[in-house]
């Protein structure tokens, strides 16, 4: 019963056995007191009822992805989405791998409009380290817990229909079609499906999709009741340099309005791109978060402080149109959540 069982945390002084039971504050709820790790509890019930039964797909990106720790606990929350009865959907991108093994191979990356041009060597490069290591990894962290990802390409069991629509960026494809039977099928089976951002044309030709893309679309084709985006800025900014101002809480207006005017640029296009794509098509709501903050989907999901941005297809409530929802990160953020389930 003493700390010095339950403190695995503190390995750093592995060997001072001097202070290993002096440290009574690191056993069990990692310093928290009963009342307080009860608190957390209670606190995610209605959430867990609420979302009980309900689709949530999960775009793994940025930074968190080429971090072991921040894997780990991304599996972990995944694995408690789906433990408290949600249906979790992964998609993944890997561009940070992808460029790796371009610059390995002495190929330089280049984007336009966030998105990569891809000949067909490149195209090749992005298929193997999607669908065969970073989708691999993913599913290994995941089954660590249970045998429960499966993963698949964009090109398994037609799920995603696309076509070039922009030549000069090489096997880049558009999707035209979303055939999610495939991920309905794994879903009544308790299964996480894990999906790689690669789509194939009418005549089984490869081609390269963003992630955030595939993840907006599959959102609406499944109805989701979230699409959340994490990624390597806290939110959407309303100033790029400055990290202290994340919007809230925005809709598909604003959100046009921002493009225009070039406030939201690089990676982030097709990112805001596909929240609206995914709220226009039926999801309820999609959501940037920080993917740095370690276990940041549980805080999104399961607590009542707001955190990143919240995109729906309208204002939550018509009355208070008429103030300026893009408010920074000091407003109060319960509003952010309780206005989740509005259309
Ligand atoms: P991911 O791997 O998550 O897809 P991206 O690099 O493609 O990451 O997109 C996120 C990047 O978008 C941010 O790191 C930031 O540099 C850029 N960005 C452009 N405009 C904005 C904005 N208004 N708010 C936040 N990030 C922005
Ligand atoms: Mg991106």
């Amino acid at each position: 019963m003493t700390a010095s069982n339950t403190a695995p945390d503190n390995g750093a002084s592995g060997n001072d056995v001097t202070t290993a039971s002096s440290v009574p504050t690191k056993a069990g709820g990692r310093g928290y007191s009963p009342e307080q790790r009860a608190g957390a509890l209670i606190e995610a019930l209605p959430y867990i009822k609420r979302f009980r039964g309900s689709v949530v797909v999960v775009k793994f990106g940025g930074n968190a992805m080429v971090n072991e720790d921040l894997s780990r606990t991304f599996a972990e929350d995944i694995v408690m989405l789906r433990s408290v009865g949600m249906k979790p959907v992964v998609v993944h991108g890997g561009g940070p791998q992808i460029g790796e093994l371009l610059a390995r191979l002495g190929k330089q990356s280049e984007f336009r409009d966030g998105l990569r041009v891809t000949d067909a060597e490149t195209l090749d490069v992005a298929r193997m380290v999607l669908v065969g290591k970073v989708g691999r990894d993913i599913i290994g962290e995941i089954n660590v817990h249970g045998a429960y990802a499966v993963g698949m390409s964009g090109e398994d069991g037609g799920l995603i229909r696309a076509e070039i629509t922009q030549p000069e960026l090489g096997f880049v494809g558009e999707i035209v079609d979303v055939n999610p039977g495939i991920i309905e099928r794994l879903l009544a089976e308790d299964l996480i499906p894990v999906v790689s951002s690669i789509g194939s044309d009418q005549k089984g030709q490869a081609l390269n999709i963003n992630a955030d893309t595939v993840a907006g679309a599959l959102g609406g084709a499944l109805a989701a009741e979230k699409v959340i985006y994490l990624t390597d800025v806290p939110g959407l900014l309303a100033d790029i340099d400055d990290p202290a101002s994340v919007v809230i809480r925005t809709t598909i207006d604003e959100l046009e309005r921002a493009m225009a005017d070039g406030t939201i640029s690089g990676g982030m296009v097709p990112k805001v791109r596909s929240c609206i794509d995914a709220v226009q098509a039926g999801a309820a709501s999609a959501h940037l978060l920080d993917g740095r903050v370690p276990h940041v989907l549980l805080l999104e999901l399961f607590t009542d402080a707001g955190i990143g941005t919240m995109i729906t297809a309208k204002p939550a409530q018509p009355a208070t149109s008429a103030t300026p929802t893009t408010s920074t990160a000091s407003t109060a953020p319960n509003d952010h959540r309780q206005t989740g389930t509005s259309q």
